[in-house]
C-alpha cells in the first residue's frame, strides 16, 4: 500500500464518499479513511446517512405507513385486508437488508473507481499530513496533496437523559426497538424526532413529543408549520411545545420524565425515551493543534464559501461545517471540493438547498419563507393552492395540505416554495429547478403540467400569485 495520495478523504459518508468518487473521476489517486463499524462489527461505508440516518429511517417510515394504510385507509378503496399485524423483527430485518445494500453499494463504487478504502481513524497533523490508525495494525502517516475532512456529526447527549440500554436511546437506538413501546417519549420536535416519533406512533405507541421551543418547526413557513402540526396531532402525536426536559430516572424498565412547561413542573412515565435534540460536528481528535485548522464560534470547522479551511489544500464538508445538516448538502460540497482540487471552477448555491420532513403529510421547502422576506422589508406576493382541489390528490385520497409560493413584486422572481402534503419531497424539486434558473412565477404559470398530477398544485399556486388559479373559487382580483 502506497502512503502517498493526491487526495485523502477522512470520512466515508455522503460527503466524503462523493468527494472521493468525484476526485477519482477527475484522475486523482484517492484514499478514503472511514472508521465506522456497524452493529455486526463490520466496517461499513456510507456514514450516518446510509447506516443510521436517511436510509434506515425512510425504510421504517415506508414500512409503517404501509401498515397504517392497511389498518384502515385501504378500506375506502374497497380493499379488505382483514386483521393486520406487524412483525417488528421482519420490519427491522428489511431495514437492515436495505442498509447492507446501500453500504455495500458505496464500497463497490469506491472499488470500481480505484479508491483505496482505509478502515480506521484519520487525523490531520501539521504539514497537511494525515495520521491513519487502522482498526488492526500499526498507525502510519499518509502524504497528500489535498485533504478533505468529512467526519460528520453525532447525536447531542443530554446530561439529564443519559442513554441507557435500549430504554433511553438516541436516533440510532430508535431504529432498533424489538417491539412497539406502549408509551414512547421523544425529546425534541426537530425533523429527526418527528420522523422517528411517527414510525412508532403508526405502530400503536402512544407518543408524546416534548419540544423546548414555543414554535413548531421554526425554520418552516408559519402556515406550513401550522398545517403540519395540526395533521401530526390528528395522527396521534402528542406534541407539547414550550416543554423543556429537566430530568429522567429509570426504574423497573419505566422512564420517569420530568419537564417544565407554562404550568410549571410536570412528570410523565414512558416505556422508551428517544433523545433527538440535534447533532453536533465530530471534530475531536480530527486535527492536531498545530495542523492549522480552526473551529468557528459554534464548534464547526471554519471554512469559506468554497469549503476551504485555513490550511491551503485542506477542505471540510458536510455536517462538520456550517449550513444545514443534510446528506445532499454534504454530497454537493464533496463534489464541489473535488472539482476545486482538480483546478476547475465550482460553487454551490446555498440559497437553493431543499429540505424535507418525511412525515405524513410530508413537509418540504426551498428558498425564503414569507416571514424572512417580510423581515427583509421587500415587497412580495404569495400564492397558495390546496391539494384538496386537485384531481390526482382526490383520486389518491391524499388531500391534506397545500403549496405556497413567495415571489418578488418588482421582478416576479420566485423567492421560495413551501409545501405540506402528498409527495412534497418530490414536488419540491420542481421548485429547486425554478429557483436555480431564476424563474419568475409567470415562467411557471406558462408551463404545461401533466393532468392529473399532484404537481398541478404547484402550477396553480404559481397562478394564484396573480389571482389566476383555475380551480379556485376564491380568486384574487387581477391587477
Ligand atoms: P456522516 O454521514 O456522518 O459520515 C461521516 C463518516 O465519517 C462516518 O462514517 C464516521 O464514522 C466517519 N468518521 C468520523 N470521524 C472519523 C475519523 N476521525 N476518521 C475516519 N472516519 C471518521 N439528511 C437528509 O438529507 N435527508 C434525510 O432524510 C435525513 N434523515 C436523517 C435521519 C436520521 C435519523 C439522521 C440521524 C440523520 C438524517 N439526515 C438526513 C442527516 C444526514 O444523515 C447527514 O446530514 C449526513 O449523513 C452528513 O454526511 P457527512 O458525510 O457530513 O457525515
Ligand atoms: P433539530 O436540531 O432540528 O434536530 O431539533 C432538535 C430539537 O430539540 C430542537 O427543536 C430543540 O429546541 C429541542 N430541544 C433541545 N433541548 C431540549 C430539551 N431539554 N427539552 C426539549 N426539547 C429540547
Amino acid at each position: 500500500m502506497s502512503d502517498s495520495y493526491d487526495v485523502v478523504v477522512i470520512g466515508g459518508g455522503p460527503g466524503g464518499y462523493a468527494a472521493a468518487i468525484k476526485a477519482a473521476h477527475l484522475g486523482q489517486k484517492v484514499a478514503c479513511i472511514d472508521k465506522y463499524i456497524n452493529k455486526n462489527g463490520q466496517p461499513a461505508l456510507g456514514g450516518t446517512c446510509a447506516n443510521v440516518g436517511c436510509i434506515p429511517s425512510k425504510a421504517l417510515l415506508d414500512s409503517t405507513w404501509k401498515f397504517h394504510e392497511a389498518q384502515g385507509e385501504l378500506s375506502i378503496h374497497g380493499i379488505d385486508v382483514g386483521n393486520v399485524s406487524m412483525d417488528v423483527a421482519q420490519m427491522i430485518k428489511r431495514k437492515d437488508d436495505i442498509v447492507a445494500k446501500q453500504t455495500g453499494g458505496v464500497a463497490m463504487l469506491l472499488k470500481a473507481n480505484g479508491i483505496t478504502w482505509l478502515q480506521g481513524t484519520g487525523k490531520l497533523i501539521a504539514g497537511k499530513k494525515v495520521e491513519f490508525a487502522p482498526h488492526e495494525g500499526d498507525a502510519q502517516v499518509l502524504e497528500a496533496q489535498s485533504v478533505i475532512l468529512a467526519t460528520g456529526s453525532s447525536p447531542i447527549e443530554l446530561p439529564m437523559a443519559k442513554l441507557q440500554d435500549d430504554i433511553i436511546v438516541d436516533n440510532t437506538g430508535a431504529l432498533e426497538f424489538t417491539e412497539v413501546p406502549k408509551r414512547l417519549g421523544v425529546i425534541g420536535a426537530g425533523i429527526i424526532g418527528l420522523e422517528l416519533g411517527s414510525v412508532w406512533s403508526r405502530l400503536g405507541s402512544e407518543v408524546v413529543v416534548l419540544e423546548a421551543m414555543d414554535t413548531f418547526l421554526p425554520m418552516v413557513d408559519k402556515q406550513v408549520g401550522k398545517e403540519a402540526l395540526k395533521n401530526l396531532k390528528k395522527q396521534g402525536l402528542d406534541i407539547r411545545l414550550s416543554a423543556r426536559l429537566t430530568g429522567t430516572a429509570v426504574k423497573d424498565g419505566v422512564v420517569s420524565v420530568e419537564y417544565t412547561d407554562a404550568n410549571g413542573d410536570q412528570m410523565m412515565e414512558v416505556d422508551k425515551l428517544i433523545v433527538a435534540v440535534g447533532r453536533r460536528p465530530i471534530t475531536e481528535d480530527l486535527f492536531s493543534v498545530d495542523s492549522g485548522v480552526n473551529l468557528d464560534e459554534r464548534g464547526f470547522i471554519f471554512v469559506n464559501q468554497s469549503c476551504a479551511t485555513d490550511v491551503p489544500g485542506v477542505y471540510a464538508i458536510g455536517d462538520i461545517v456550517r449550513g444545514p445538516a443534510l446528506a445532499h448538502k454534504a454530497t454537493e460540497e464533496g463534489v464541489m471540493v473535488a472539482e476545486l482540487i482538480a483546478g476547475h471552477h465550482a460553487e454551490i448555491n446555498y440559497d437553493c438547498i431543499p429540505s424535507v420532513v418525511y412525515t405524513h403529510p410530508e413537509v418540504s421547502w426551498v428558498g425564503l419563507t414569507e416571514e424572512q422576506v417580510k423581515a427583509q422589508g421587500d415587497e412580495y406576493k404569495t400564492g397558495m393552492f390546496a391539494f384538496m382541489a386537485n384531481g390526482r390528490a382526490v383520486a389518491a385520497n391524499e388531500t391534506t395540505g397545500f403549496v405556497k409560493v413567495v415571489s418578488d413584486v418588482a421582478t416576479d422572481r420566485v423567492l421560495g416554495v413551501h409545501i405540506v402534503g402528498p409527495q412534497a419531497s418530490e414536488i419540491i424539486m420542481q421548485a429547486v429547478i425554478a429557483l436555480e434558473f431564476g424563474a419568475s412565477t409567470e415562467d411557471l404559470q406558462l408551463m404545461v403540467f401533466a393532468h392529473p398530477g399532484l404537481s398541478e398544485v404547484l402550477h396553480e399556486a404559481m397562478l394564484d400569485v396573480d389571482g389566476k388559479a383555475i380551480h379556485s373559487v376564491k380568486r384574487k382580483r387581477r391587477k
